[in-house]
């Protein structure tokens, strides 16, 4: 049985303050939510101490945005695996394409951070997906079967989160055809040797659009971005309508 897992990514936004403003709000939405369903806020690093305390008790994960493959060094501006373990955070997203596309990330740091990631206890939130022009050019399944295969050497699946994000419908308000992202999030299944890592969509999800999403039979979850700022709204994409 695979697991439902949504996961907020707020990227570049929220101070401490606006974070726990967020929690007040979102947290007592969430008092129906049904059991089987993992809710995560993945914060930038500033957010996560604080929110770490204001999130005990209640059923909300913290992530990562990043994580760094080092446990300590000169590497100006990363954040080491057990930084985040220590403030209570669970689950690291690797390979966002926001990172792939300004920061310079490959498929071997991708692979080095979430395997950083398992060995120091945290989940990765792997992502994959392909550009408007490889979509265009067909060549949506080659660049996600590289991907996989380069991004997941050495990773135990069985802590492992997969998001399936194509590029150009991430923060564009073009969502991909909830079937189309049923069809490519099968492919991904396809190739992995386990049946159980939980599979998400992300790509402008949002509360228009989620209920359909989580009604596709591959699709195990959502990566929200800029619909997850919002409590209200990301209650509403949490407690979508099965
Ligand atoms: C994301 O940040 O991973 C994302 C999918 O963003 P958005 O929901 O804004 O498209």
């Amino acid at each position: 049985m695979r697991r439902v897992v949504i996961a907020g990514n707020w990227k570049m936004h929220k101070t401490q303050a606006e974070s726990l403003e967020f929690l007040q709000s979102f947290l007592p939405l969430l008092e129906n939510t049904a059991e089987d369903r993992e809710v995560i806020l993945c914060a930038p690093f500033t957010d996560l101490s604080v929110m770490s305390k204001n999130l005990h008790g209640t059923r909300v994960r913290l992530g990562s945005q990043n994580v760094h493959w080092e446990e300590s060094g000169a590497f100006t501006g990363e954040i080491a695996p057990s930084m985040l373990t220590e403030v209570g955070v669970t689950y690291a997203v690797v390979g966002h394409s926001e990172r792939r596309q300004y920061f310079g990330e490959t498929d071997e740091t991708v692979n080095f951070r979430a395997r950083a990631a398992q060995k120091a206890g945290l989940k990765p939130i792997l992502c994959v997906g392909e550009s408007k022009q490889q979509r265009d050019a067909g060549e949506t399944e080659a660049v996600i079967t590289q991907q996989l295969k380069a991004d997941l050497v050495g990773i135990d699946l069985s802590g492992l989160v997969i998001a399936y994000e194509p590029i150009w419908a991430i923060g564009t308000g073009d969502t991909c055809d909830s079937k189309e992202a049923n069809r490519v999030i099968g492919l991904i299944r396809s190739q992995l040797s386990s049946a159980d890592v939980p599979i998400q969509y992300g790509g402008s999800v949002k509360t228009a659009n989620i209920d359909e999403i989580m009604a596709q039979p591959e699709i195990d979850g959502a990566l929200v971005g800029g619909a997850s700022l919002d409590a209200e709204g990301f209650a509403r994409i949490v407690n979508y309508q099965s």
